[in-house]
C-alpha cells in the first residue's frame, strides 16, 4: 500500500512554507506535492521565492493563472500603486474575496485527479480574523462542499488555523527550519526583499518572530494539541496503510 499523498496550497510566504516543511515530514517528500496561485498579484517576487523553495525543497510544483480575479475584483494586493491600509473595522485593504475558497476548489480538482485526498493548506484565523475565508468554518464547510461536488474523501488540513505568528515562528524551528523560512520566505505586500517592516504583514511577521525569540513559547497546550493532531494524522494513515 502506498503511502498518502498530500497537496500544499503553496505561496513562498512564511506560512505555506511552514506547511510544506510540515508536510514533507509528515507524508514523506516524495508523496507532496505544492500548487501556487497566480491571480495578478502585483509582485512577481512572491512567484518566484515560491518556485526557488519549491526546486530547492525537490517538491513537484503546479502553477496555475487566475488572473481572471482581475475580471472581476479589485484590491490592492493586484493594483500597482494602491496603498495598503487597514480600515477602521480592522480589515485591511488587501483582502480578495472568495480568494481561499477559489483556490480550494481548483486545488481539489487537480489532487482529484492525482489521486490526493489531503489538501493542506496554511490560513489561520488568529492573528488575521479580517479575512472570512481564513475561518475554521469555512475551510470545514468548504471540505463538505468539495467532497459533496466531486464525492470524494477530501481532508483539508490547517495546521496553523489556531497559532500565533510566533507558533508558527515555533513550529518552523521544531522542524529546523526557523532560519530557511526567515530567509527564503516571502511576506512583503509591498515586494520588498528582505520585507519593508512596515506593511501589516511585514509588522505581523516581525512582531510574531520577535515576540518568539524573547522566549515567549506557546503554552503547552497549543503545541500538545498540534502533536496530537499529528499522531491522529499518522493513525489514521497508519490504519489506512493496514486497510
Ligand atoms: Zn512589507
Amino acid at each position: 500500500m502506498h503511502n498518502p499523498k498530500a497537496l500544499v496550497i503553496f505561496s513562498g510566504g512564511q506560512d505555506s512554507t511552514t506547511c510544506l516543511l510540515q508536510a514533507i515530514q509528515t507524508y514523506g517528500r516524495a508523496n507532496v506535492q505544492a500548487i501556487t496561485f497566480h491571480y495578478g498579484q502585483r509582485h512577481s517576487i512572491e512567484l518566484e521565492r515560491a518556485h526557488w523553495i519549491a526546486q530547492d525543497l525537490g517538491i513537484a510544483q503546479t502553477v496555475l493563472d487566475l488572473s481572471l480575479m482581475r475580471q472581476i475584483t479589485h484590491n490592492a494586493l493586484m493594483e500597482e500603486g494602491a496603498d495598503i491600509q487597514t480600515a477602521a473595522n480592522g480589515m485591511p485593504n488587501t483582502v480578495v474575496d472568495g480568494r481561499n475558497a477559489l483556490f480550494l476548489m481548483y486545488a481539489a480538482i487537480y489532487a482529484k485527479g492525482q489521486n490526493i485526498k489531503h489538501i493542506i493548506v496554511g490560513v489561520c484565523e488568529t492573528d488575521f480574523s479580517g479575512y472570512p475565508d481564513c475561518r475554521d468554518v469555512f475551510v470545514k464547510s468548504m471540505n463538505v462542499s468539495l467532497n459533496l461536488a466531486m464525492d470524494y474523501d477530501f481532508q483539508i488540513h490547517t495546521p496553523l488555523m489556531y497559532l500565533t505568528k510566533a507558533q508558527t515562528w515555533a513550529l518552523a524551528d521544531e522542524l529546523g527550519y526557523l532560519d530557511y523560512v526567515r530567509e527564503q520566505t516571502h511576506t512583503c505586500y509591498n515586494g520588498v526583499v528582505g520585507g519593508c517592516g512596515e506593511c501589516p504583514s511585514c509588522v505581523l511577521r516581525e512582531r510574531g518572530l520577535q515576540e518568539y525569540l524573547a522566549g515567549n513559547r506557546p503554552s503547552e497546550h497549543i503545541l500538545l494539541h498540534s502533536l496530537h493532531n499529528k499522531s491522529r494524522l499518522n493513525a489514521q494513515t497508519a490504519s489506512k496503510n493496514t486497510s
